[in-house]
């Protein structure tokens, strides 16, 4: 997502360049902002920054125009309410959707949203009973050592980043 006179967060600011800066989502949810060459800079809580680290609150500045990050999303299952970590990100849509997200399976009832950034709404990718269900696949195909060629089957492929699954695909160590 893109801050500047066009982009995701606009603003008219003529100190402002048209493609000034960008958010970026990785894989666990963080934010980072990276600023793009642009002309007068940008600044992260009043420093200059060239690429830095964004959290909830923190103030950004491009020209004269002041962004203050709210990440609405926030990691709770809207259907059980299950706090959801960092470590239940299934997958990063940074890079294949246009705008930025993050989708986390949920500990309690397995059902899988995304969370796009700085939308409130969490939409539903998987629902637990389809997710339930590759899970008992993929256990059973461990039992029978054949969880390789059961990972490859998985439809979506982002149900392999589940953790139940990646446990089932990780080889038990022993001692
Ligand atoms: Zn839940």
């Amino acid at each position: 997502m893109h801050l500047g006179r066009m982009g995701e967060f606009r603003t008219p600011d003529p100190a402002v360049t048209r493609r000034h800066a960008r958010l970026e989502v990785d894989m666990e949810g963080r934010v980072s902002l990276i600023d793009l060459g642009s002309t007068n800079g940008t600044f992260l809580n009043g420093l200059s920054i060239d690429t830095a680290p964004v959290v909830d609150g923190d103030r950004i500045q491009v020209g004269t125009t002041i962004f203050e990050v709210s990440c609405e999303a926030r990691r709770v299952c809207p259907l059980c309410s299950t706090q959801v970590r960092g470590e239940r990100a299934v997958y990063g849509f940074a890079a294949r959707w246009r705008g930025s997200g993050v989708a986390f399976c949920c500990p309690g009832c397995l059902t899988v949203w995304r969370f796009p950034l700085g939308v409130a709404k969490a939409t539903v990718l998987a629902t637990g009973a389809v997710v339930r269900r590759a899970i008992e696949r993929m256990t059973r195909a461990a039992e029978e050592g054949r969880e390789g060629e059961e990972a490859a089957r998985l439809d979506p492929a982002w149900l392999r980043k589940v953790p139940e699954i990646v446990r089932l695909l990780t080889p038990a160590v022993d001692g």
